[in-house]
């Protein structure tokens, strides 16, 4: 019910400074006091589905196992009462406590009528207590007991009839009877009926006899009809006080979502945010929820984000492909999306304001089924942005305009962010990661506009990333490293690499066109045809070796180790 919970306020956050406050005065009270807080969480694990529970009853499709669980999750309810008193008990707590109702009588109603052992089918008997009700108890009686009841009505019709020889028998014919030896045959009771007549033998019935018998053979039958009618009596008047049950299941839920978020902060290292109504961000080492869960302890490189209306409202991110952009922005919206649901937030310290919307245009993916293409889709989710975005909105961009020809993107880019950072004169907080460097010359023309970069390593022909988020702007985006990194064929990185220089060199053809498909390597050599070697080349066990180290997870022990290994290499 917490996970149910924690996605709604994750879909509706808050927008209330007061009630932000009291859910995370909550999560410190529980923080406060582990052990009892385990103790909570323990009862609450043996809480089932309420809410479940509660609409099968309601849909007339609860059975006995439903009512079991129901009766576990309602015999919690007394103790996680009293468990909540034990902490600071912020208005929070105290008001959940308050409209927590313990289902003391339902709880008594399950316990006294539904079987612990109580089947799943309604139609097998077995579903009602002993004691619930009387005529059930007597069938059951019946039922169970009717060899000795028959046997106890042998011995007083003996004493009765004062023959001793007189014993009961069974046949499928007669059902029940009393035998007599004919010798004695004459001197039986008057309401003795005569049924058969054997050689040595007569063979009576009696009414009582024959009413046991009807009684024993039916009680079965009636035991199943009147268990079922019970049950559904009992699962009736259960429904009638659904509106109960599903209340004391949103308290629970309440409590669960609240002890959650104090466990996870507890687990993960989330601190309190401030939260302020004055329209800055300040993020000090602001980490991502979910990839440092991802990394080995320690190895995610800590953030700081710092966004106000006066001269950091929108930033520009450079850096290489890989480097951290995305990560940054969206551990950003993710820690301000976290502190308006109340929860505590990876991060050292933060100041967060209230915001009314966080809009977030990231990874744009093609919908193909509504028939928009994957351009279309990040011009929709930008126009929405522009069009409702507001001076206290808080505004994701992972790159824009990347869909459509360069120049077209990059003018896209450049007016879309020109629009937000002069939006009603105030402007909108916004992060906005980029590969066109020339929009870093936003920063020139408006005070409120910043660059940052996303800092790297040059190593040898390669990069080492260092995930920091630094001041100011990159001009390179190491994209051909990214993929030979990735694994791109060495023959087209080199020639990427070629294409990329005549780019720069800004090389024309006497056509005035660029000379991106000439290869100087082939213009300097002869038109002789590419010559397929005879032999496949050796595998380089150097170059092998090399392969399976990153650099940037080598501990300097281990370099120099692989050096001693690759000069054994090249000895041998
Ligand atoms: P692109 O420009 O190609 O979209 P990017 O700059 O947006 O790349 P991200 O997608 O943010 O890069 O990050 C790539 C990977 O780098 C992440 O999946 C994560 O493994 C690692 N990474 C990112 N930021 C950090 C960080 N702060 N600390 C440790 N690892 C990080």
């Amino acid at each position: 019910m917490g996970a149910r919970l924690l996605k709604k306020r994750l879909l509706f956050p808050l927008r209330d400074k007061n009630q932000i406050q009291a859910r995370l005065n909550s999560v410190e009270s529980f923080l406060a006091f582990p052990g009892q807080r385990k103790d909570l969480q323990d009862a609450l694990d043996r809480v089932y589905d309420l809410e479940r529970l509660c609409s099968r009853v309601v849909l007339g499709l609860g059975n006995a196992r439903d009512m079991a669980a129901m009766k576990v999750s309602l015999g919690q309810l007394p103790a996680i009462k009293d468990l909540i008193t034990a902490f600071s008990t912020p208005d929070l707590l105290q008001d959940i406590n308050d409209k927590l109702d313990t289902l003391d009588d339902l709880y008594q109603l399950i316990n006294e009528a539904i079987r612990d052992d109580a089947p799943v089918t309604l139609r097998e008997g077995n579903l009602i207590c002993e004691g619930y009700n009387k005529k059930l108890d007597e069938l059951t009686t019946l039922e169970r007991d009717g060899k000795q009841l028959i046997l106890a009505l042998e011995e007083k019709e003996k004493a009765t009839s004062n023959i001793a020889k007189l014993k009961v028998g069974y046949n499928k014919i007669f059902g029940y009877y009393f035998e007599i030896s004919r010798a004695q045959a004459a001197s039986v009771p008057d309401y003795f009926i005569r049924k058969q007549t054997l050689v040595n033998a007569e063979r009576f019935i009696t009414p009582e006899l024959k009413e046991l018998e009807t009684k024993i053979s039916s009680a079965w039958d009636e035991r199943l009809s009147l268990e079922y009618d019970l049950f559904i009596d009992i699962r009736n008047r259960i429904s009638a006080q659904s509106t109960r049950i599903l209340d004391t299941a949103h308290q629970i839920a309440r409590l669960d979502f609240l002890v959650s978020l104090a466990e996870a902060a507890s687990k993960y290292h989330y601190l309190k945010p401030k939260i302020t109504q004055d329209n800055i961000i300040t993020i000090i080492e602001g980490r991502h929820p979910v990839i440092e869960q991802s990394l080995e302890p320690g190895r995610f490189v800590p953030n700081d984000v710092h966004l106000n209306q006066q001269d950091h409202e929108l930033l520009i991110i450079t850096g290489p492909n890989m480097a951290g952009k995305s990560t940054v922005l969206r551990q950003t919206a993710l820690i301000v999306l976290m502190a308006h649901i109340g929860s505590f937030v990876p991060v050292e310290s933060a100041d967060i304001c209230l915001v009314d919307r966080i809009f977030t245009r990231v990874g744009a993916m093609d919908d193909l089924r509504r028939g928009q293409s994957t351009f279309m889709v990040e011009m929709n989710e930008t126009a929405n942005i522009l069009n409702n975005a507001t001076e206290n909105s808080l505004v994701i961009l992972d790159e824009i305009g990347r869909g459509t020809s360069t120049y077209d993107g990059l003018s896209i880019a450049w007016a879309v962010a020109e629009n937000l950072v002069e939006k009603n004169d105030k402007g909108v907080k916004t992060l906005f990661a980029t590969h066109y460097h020339e929009l870093t010359d936003l920063a020139l023309t408006h005070n409120r506009i910043k660059n940052y970069s996303i800092a790297v390593r040059e190593w040898n022909d390669s990069i080492i990333f260092l995930h920091k988020l630094i001041k100011g702007a990159t001009n390179r985006s190491y994209g051909i490293q990214v993929a030979g990194l990735a694994g791109v064929p060495d023959i087209v990185i080199q020639r990427a690499h070629e294409i990329l220089r005549n780019i720069e060199n800004k090389e024309y053809n006497q056509d005035g066109r660029p000379n991106l498909a000439v290869s100087k390597k082939n213009t300097e050599k002869t038109n002789t045809p590419h010559q397929i070697p005879l032999f496949p080349p050796k595998e380089d066990p150097l170059r092998k070796l090399l392969e399976t180290y990153k650099p940037e997870e080598t501990t300097p022990l281990d370099a120099l180790q692989i050096l001693y290994k690759a000069h054994e290499l090249l000895k041998q």
